[in-house]
């Protein structure tokens, strides 16, 4: 029988409830249990495919199409619960399903509430993960307890434990003790209260795990477990971490969480092998060597917009043993300053993924002085396209070429919507989404993966405009990777440049911190190459604590 936990957060947003979600993803399935995991999200969108990068963050794509929260990109990276459609229900999805059985009179005349008939298909959401080979669902609930919108959903947890019993569920309560710099001390009061809400609905958190910035007294952890009703083993603490978010399970590790959560809900005691996470976390404290790679962005000052793409350069520095250091900047600021100034010192350049027209030109700008310099490039999903954008203007003469995303009377639409996409009235889950098999022709693409025919997640309505391949490949910018059936173009490279490699599609998606992608790994290993032949800082040896 599959068994439940319940992760909801106190106090708070931000307080890594994904994180320690995926973490608790990764000790179960390092004891041989297999695991899946699913966030439900209490805002109306439907999903957060067409909300604000600063209303959202990134947004994460699975194999399957689905735009999801960048929490289950936490998930993937820490797991290898397969995630699909089932992993992310927001509040609109649930209602939107609720009204439809309502329209189609499947509840048969009855008053339609949000208790039961919300809550019902809240629950029937969970269940959705339930099968015969899966030992335990982890169910993240967004939000924080006390939120108006959280309460269907905390609601709804709490009659599951009814539904399934005692044995077969756990709620996880993820809280802050805040830091009083002047007193000098931790407060326990907004954890207490926050459980009191969790009480007042009927939840009696089994495990409680408090974020803090300093590690609380054992006088204090007493007190909470004696306050919030939990017993001592079960309060946790999740101390802000110092070099990496991938220590965060061993932390809880080193807490017995992962023991706590079998004895209570009956799995075997195993060991749970660590080994390589260790290793990990090892070879981020100890780097060899820094490098420093331009990221040129649009919500560059935004922590979340770009995480896969963060995550992704530090895991490719993990197999290098390079400490990855990021410059971030907003596209508008190479506009204003020129890209020699603002690029000045870096060993490769990124361009990700994007909409719209602000900082397309300094994009662009930001493209050119890779190319010219003779720096990395990676380009990945708008930065393909910008890269293409620059080598028609600027190699091919023709001047004026565009995104017609961009510009939608530029003579030279270069990038532009293929007859699928020109049929398209709804914004919500209609772009080119999710994984989609590419063949590739010889070149740094086909060398880095090792293989001929990949499978990468796409996000995005544009494409490249078969009508300029000629003039493009003449002018050194090479098609070598195709849609294996309908022949996009998905991967640009510059054979004649030291790594010039920009793709259609997001390989951000698709990296693990001990799994590396192979693109990634050969656009850090070539910066390595630039820095050290340039002496850009790159050949000294970092001390790191
Ligand atoms: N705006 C571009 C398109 O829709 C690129 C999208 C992206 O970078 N994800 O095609």
């Amino acid at each position: 029988m599959t068994k439940h936990i319940f992760i909801t957060g106190g106090v708070v947003s931000s307080l890594g409830k994904g994180l320690t979600s995926a973490s608790i993803g990764l000790l179960l399935e390092r004891r041989g249990l297999r695991v899946r995991l699913q966030k439900l999200d209490p805002y109306l969108n439907i999903d957060p495919g067409t909300m604000n990068p600063y209303q959202h963050g990134e947004v994460y794509v699975l194999d399957d199409g689905t735009e999801t929260d960048l929490d289950l990109g936490h998930y993937e990276r820490f797991s290898n619960a397969p995630l699909t459609r089932e992993c992310n229900f927001t509040a609109g999805r649930i209602y939107q399903e609720v009204l439809r059985k309502e329209r189609a009179g499947e509840y048969l005349g009855q008053t339609v509430q949000v208790i039961p008939h919300v809550t019902d298909e809240i629950k029937r959401a969970v269940e959705k993960l339930v099968a015969p080979d899966v030992d335990v669902v982890i169910t993240e609930i967004g939000g924080t307890v006390g939120d108006i919108e959280s309460l269907p959903f905390v609601e709804a947890i709490r009659q599951f434990r009814l539904d399934k019993g005692y044995e077969n569920t756990l709620y996880i309560h993820l809280t802050l003790l805040p830091y009083l710099r002047a007193s000098g001390e931790l407060k326990t009061k907004p954890t207490q209260q926050s459980v009191g809400k969790l009480r007042e609905i009927g939840i009696q958190p089994d495990v409680l795990i408090c974020r803090c910035e300093v590690e609380p007294t054992e006088e204090m952890l007493r007190k909470i477990s004696l306050f919030c009703n939990v017993p001592r083993d079960g309060v946790l603490v999740e101390k802000d971490v110092d070099h990496t978010i991938y220590e965060v399970p061993l932390v809880l590790r080193d807490q017995k969480l992962d023991e706590t959560i079998c004895r209570r809900l009956g799995f075997p005691q195993r060991r749970a092998d660590l080994a390589d996470w260790e290793q990990i976390v090892h070879d981020v404290c100890h780097p060899q060597h820094e490098v420093e790679i331009a990221v040129a962005g649009k919500y560059i000052g935004l922590q979340d917009a770009y995480k896969s793409i963060y995550e992704s350069l530090a895991h490719a520095g993990i197999r290098h043993k390079v400490h990855v250091k990021i410059r971030k900047i907003e596209a508008e600021e190479i506009e204003a300053e020129g890209a020699e100034r603002v690029l000045a010192g870096v060993s490769g350049v990124l361009v990700p993924g994007g909409f719209g027209k602000r900082g397309v030109e300094g994009k662009i700008a930001a493209v050119r002085y890779a190319r010219e310099q003779r720096l990395p490039y990676f380009g990945l999903c708008f930065g393909m396209q910008i890269a293409v954008i620059e080598t028609a203007r600027n190699l091919c003469g023709l001047a004026g070429a565009n995104s017609s995303e961009v510009d939608p009377k530029t003579p030279h639409p270069v990038i532009t919507l293929l007859d699928a996409q020109r049929r398209v009235v709804d914004l919500g889950g209609t772009m080119r989404l999710g994984a989609q098999p590419c063949a590739l022709q010889p070149g740094r693409a086909r060398d880095a993966y090792g293989s001929a025919t990949i499978s990468e997640r796409h996000r995005h309505r544009y494409e490249f405009n078969p009508a300029y391949k000629a003039p493009l490949e003449q002018a050194g910018l090479v098609v070598t990777g195709e849609h294996a059936t309908l022949h996009l173009a998905e991967i640009i490279e510059r054979p004649d440049h030291p790594w010039f490699v920009a793709v259609q599609y997001h390989p951000e998606f698709k990296s693990k911190p001990n799994r590396s992608h192979p693109l990634f790994d050969g656009f850090v290993g070539a910066v390595l190459r630039c820095a050290k032949e340039r002496g850009n800082g790159a050949a000294t040896r970092v001390a790191v604590p």
